[in-house]
């Protein structure tokens, strides 16, 4: 049984967006006007995250993509009445739009505020009607959302393995945002599998510049990170300054 997580190689993102797009059209994500994100009320499922670091004038933007982190201790599902969000056996973080009563306990119990609530009916104007993704459900107003590590494309893939009577393979498929990367930053798939790129950089990571967000707080993600490499600190790190 795969055990589904991700790796973000902060060192390769250059904050281009081209994750957040891609996962917007992917998954059907509610297009955020002005009004909407003044309210904040804006909805990504992956959003990027902007922060400067150093003094002018040596100082640098810095990104970092955060999806939800799908952990294996999840602080958004026990505080659920309905049992909306649940664990897969497969280490995803589900959400099951047609029981959620709109409580949003969930939301407030995520740390990295990764859960989104339809505050409104969605609504895409008439130049992208044709654009939604007919495998993804379209919520409605009431409901929360989040990432699902593109859950319709992790169901595709086994369907047609198992049609096909094999096992998965290695990296035979990606989430939209990994897809779409064209730093190849964001690399998805099976924890479990040691030929697959996530486990070797996993492994690899644990040793150098591997770490999780707000790991302290023991909730397990299964969304890692790799430190980005700052040239002139290793170097003055080397010379011992
Ligand atoms: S697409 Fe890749 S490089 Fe661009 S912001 Fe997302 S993770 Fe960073």
């Amino acid at each position: 049984m795969p055990r589904w997580g991700m790796v973000i190689d902060l060192d390769r993102c250059t904050g281009c967006g081209a994750c957040v797009v891609a996962c917007q059209a992917e998954n059907n994500v509610p297009i955020n006007t002005e009004d909407v994100y003044h309210q904040r009320r804006a909805i990504e499922w992956i959003r990027l995250e902007r922060y400067w670091e150093g003094e002018y004038p040596n100082i640098k933007a810095r990104y970092i993509p955060v999806p939800c982190m799908h952990c294996q201790n999840a602080p958004c599902e026990p505080v659920c009445p309905v049992y909306a969000t649940y664990h897969t056996s497969e280490g995803i973080n589900m959400q099951v739009y047609n029981r959620c009563i709109g409580t949003r306990y969930c939301a407030i119990n995520c740390h990295w505020h990764v859960r989104f609530f339809n505050f409104w009916e969605p609504k895409w104007p008439d130049s992208l009607k044709n654009q939604l993704n007919p495998n993804v459900t379209v919520r409605s107003r009431g409901v929360m959302e989040k990432c699902t590590f593109c859950i319709q494309r992790v169901v595709k893939a086994e369907h047609q393995a198992k049609l096909e009577g094999r096992d998965l393979e290695a990296d035979e498929f990606t989430t939209a945002c990994a897809q779409a990367c064209p730093a190849e930053a964001i690399v998805f798939g099976d924890l479990d599998n040691p030929n697959s790129r996530v486990a070797q950089l996993v492994n690899s990571a644990v040793n150098e510049r591997g770490y999780r967000l707000l790991e302290d707080l023991g909730t397990e993600p299964s969304v890692y990170y790799l430190k980005k490499i700052d040239p002139e600190a290793a170097a003055e790190e080397h010379s011992g300054h």
